[in-house]
This record gives structure tokens, sequence and C-alpha cells, in this order.
């Protein structure tokens, strides 16, 4: 049977993850590490915060994101295609990274493959453009093709960057440029995404956050007393590399 290590984290110090022992996963249970993140209380002194657990999966391709949100809310499964849509979508929110999740700057790309496995980059990458004076790759043949699926079966797709906020208008024409319509798009400029993103989107009538980002550290951010309730947040670790 499968097992996978279990990390433990504190967001208040830059200590290293320590590894416990595996524990066993039944082979339905695709996930992975599980975090536990120590969270500051107003109310609590540092010794006696509570342990909030912060579950993250990791995928490969943008293709699992459909099947996770599917699972999530097979429950419904007996309803109408177009009522489970309009909840199962249509009440929830992605917040898409940006970079080395939609596309990836070509020289940074080319920077990384010589530290990959034989120095060849395993992944089928999609198209790549010039756009200004960078060449960007799509991550995966099919990336903005689901990511559109997504919006047409009515979730709402927010693109959340850690870019200063003079670039947004950059990232939303670079995303524009590789089929995006009329991209939403958030630059947190440094500011901890997942409370970036709970200041501007308070309330998830009842839906939920699906956040995939190719670090962990940004997904980590999600779960806080200034962000949300690990039980409202479907975090998933995109891995930009598979080898
Ligand atoms: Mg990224």
């Amino acid at each position: 049977m499968a097992s996978t290590p279990i990390v433990t984290m504190s967001t208040e110090t830059n200590v290293s993850p320590v590894v416990s022992p595996a524990v066993p996963l039944s082979t339905e249970t695709k996930v992975l590490p599980s975090i536990e993140t120590k969270i500051p209380s107003s109310t609590e002194t540092k010794s006696s915060n509570p342990i909030v657990s912060v579950a993250f999966e990791k995928i490969t391709s943008i293709k699992e994101i459909a099947p996770i949100i599917e699972e999530r809310f097979k429950h419904l499964s007996f309803l109408p295609r177009d009522q489970f849509n309009l909840i199962a979508y249509g009440g929830s929110v992605l917040a898409c990274d940006v970079d080395d999740m939609v596309f990836m700057n070509e020289a940074t790309r080319q920077f990384c493959i010589t530290g990959l496995l034989d120095g060849v980059d395993c992944k089928v990458r999609g198209l790549s453009k010039k756009i200004g004076d960078d060449t960007y790759t799509l991550c995966e043949v099919d990336t903005i093709t689901e990511i559109c699926n997504l919006e047409k079966k009515g979730m709402k797709i927010i693109f959340v960057t850690r870019r200063g906020k003079a670039s947004e208008e950059a990232t939303y024409q670079q995303l524009q440029a590789f089929g995006i319509r009329a991209p939403q798009v958030w630059c947190t400029a440094g500011i901890p995404k997942g409370t970036f993103v709970k200041e501007k989107l308070p309330g998830l009538d009842g839906g939920l956050l699906f956040v995939v980002d190719d670090e962990e550290s940004n997904l980590q951010t999600y779960v806080s007393d200034t962000a949300y309730r690990s039980d409202r947040v479907v975090l998933l670790q995109y891995m930009t590399y598979t080898n």
C-alpha cells in the first residue's frame, strides 16, 4: 500500500520541514502531504497556538483540476448536469497562479532545464510567444483550453500573482496574448496571496476556493487567521517540472 510522509511546518519561523513517519493511504486517497501549520491567534499566546491542518494535493497536469472539483461535489452528482455545474463550478472560484503555472518565461525555463535530470524538460509544453522583450511558453499544450473550459462551466477564474502592481497591465496582456479573453488579474505585490485574496473576496457564498500554484509557500498563505479556514479552500500544488 502506498504511503505518504506527513510534513510538519510552522508559519512563525523559517524552520525546515520535519518529516514524520509515513502513514498508509488508501488507493482512493490520492493526496499527499498533509501540513500542520501553527496559526497565531490574537487571543492566544504563541505557546498555545491552535494547530490547523492544511492538506494540499500535488498535480502534474492542469487537466487534473476539473476531476478534483467533480470529486469535491460528488455528493451532488445525482443532479442534472446543468444544476451540478451551477453549484460546483458556478459557486466556486479558482485562484490561479501565473508564472510557472500558466506560462513560463522561456529564459527562466532554459535555465531551469540545466538543473533537471539529464538536462531534459520531460513535459510537453505549449505555444511560445514573444511578448514585449521576453518569450513565454505555455506550461502545457492544453493550459488555456482547460482554464477556458472551467470558465465555461461557470467558474470564476482569478489570476493571482506576486508580481508588482505595475505589472498588472503587462500580465493582463500576456494572458490575453495566449487566448484568455478578459483575464481578471490580481497582483499582490508582496502581500501574502491568501491575505490579499481574502481581503478582495471575503465571502465565498457557500462555495469553495480552489487554489493552484507551483509554490508551496504561496499555498500555505491561504489558510490563516487573515485568510481562509482550511475547509473553505482546496489547495493544489502544480508540479511545473516532473523530473
Ligand atoms: Mg508561480
